[in-house]
């Protein structure tokens, strides 16, 4: 496995596997990896010949007052678990690389970013977006897999893709699980035990709250309850119940749901989210 430290170093790797005729998918993360991440680079391997992973924790994608100098930071453990993956290139760009003197990228995110994570995080997206773009450029996949954990992020990726026709096949991966049904999550490193053991109570409510929908019973009293629930534990900051292609409300046309949400377990953020077809 190479570990690329700069931009040159990858696009060297690239450029020779593309003289090989090889395909190339690759997986954005910004480290603090879990089963969740690799399970990302699993599915990579199935869908192309060589895998890139880039660890980069992206400033722009963060708020003022968010945990971006605290951000995770286990780098020698991630590049034990990426090799034993067999990925086969680990790109660990600094800043500079990524935002050489001078870029600028006027790039936004369309309009999928709208509501959900940008009302308490205006601007994450437009980060979001300028990141992935630029490692695009730099990477030049075949494929990239995106986990259905951050479904909002993943919407506005695949949206930015086919607005901009970019020749670049998006996955999504399944959210991967503690066995107590708690969404992996980078930031789990911040709960203590106890709060972990509460932090599971998010997705028994989401799945009560599935049930509900499936089971056609008025929504909105149903909502109220599972945000009931939830606030004697947890700051939330949202609970939806949209259409999973529109992040807009349920119509008649509505084939899959998705049932978001974002809470706060004292002051660590935690998103999860369930998706299923309407039935
Ligand atoms: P992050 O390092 O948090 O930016 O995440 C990198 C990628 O891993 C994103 O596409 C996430 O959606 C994905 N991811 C994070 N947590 C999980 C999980 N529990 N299961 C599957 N994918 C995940």
């Amino acid at each position: 496995m190479q570990v690329c430290v700069n931009n040159q170093q990858l696009a060297e790797a690239v450029s020779m596997w593309r003289a090989q005729g090889k395909t190339i998918a690759f997986v954005p993360t910004m480290g603090g990896l879990h089963a969740g991440h690799l399970s990302l680079t699993h599915q990579a391997k199935k869908n192309a010949d060589k895998v890139v992973v880039s660890i980069f924790v992206n400033p722009t994608q963060f708020g003022e007052n968010e945990d971006f100098d605290n951000y995770p930071n286990t780098l020698e453990q991630d590049l034990i678990q990426l090799k034993a993956c067999q990925v086969d290139a680990v790109f660990t760009p600094d800043k500079g690389q990524v935002y050489p003197d001078g870029f600028e990228s006027h790039l936004k995110a369309g309009s999928l970013s709208q509501g959900l994570c940008s009302d308490s995080r205006p601007g994450h997206f437009d980060g979001v977006v300028q990141v992935v773009h630029r490692l695009f450029e730099i990477i030049k996949p075949d494929v990239a897999i995106f986990g259905q954990k951050d479904y909002q992020q993943l919407l506005v990726i695949r949206q930015m893709v086919r607005e901009m026709s970019l020749p670049i096949e998006i996955l999504s991966g399944d959210i991967v699980r503690e066995d107590s049904g708690l969404a992996m999550s980078t930031r789990n490193q911040y709960l203590s035990t106890e709060e972990q053991e509460i932090a599971t109570k998010i997705y028994q409510v989401l799945t009560q709250l599935k049930q509900v929908v499936l089971s056609s019973e008025a929504l909105a009293p149903a909502i109220a309850h599972s945000k009931a629930v939830l606030s004697q534990d947890f700051k939330i900051e949202y609970l939806s119940v949209l259409d999973a292609n529109t992040l807009k409300s349920i119509t008649d046309n509505t084939a899959q749901i998705a049932i978001l949400c974002a809470v706060f377990l004292g002051s660590t953020r935690l998103i999860d989210n369930i998706v299923f077809d309407k039935g």
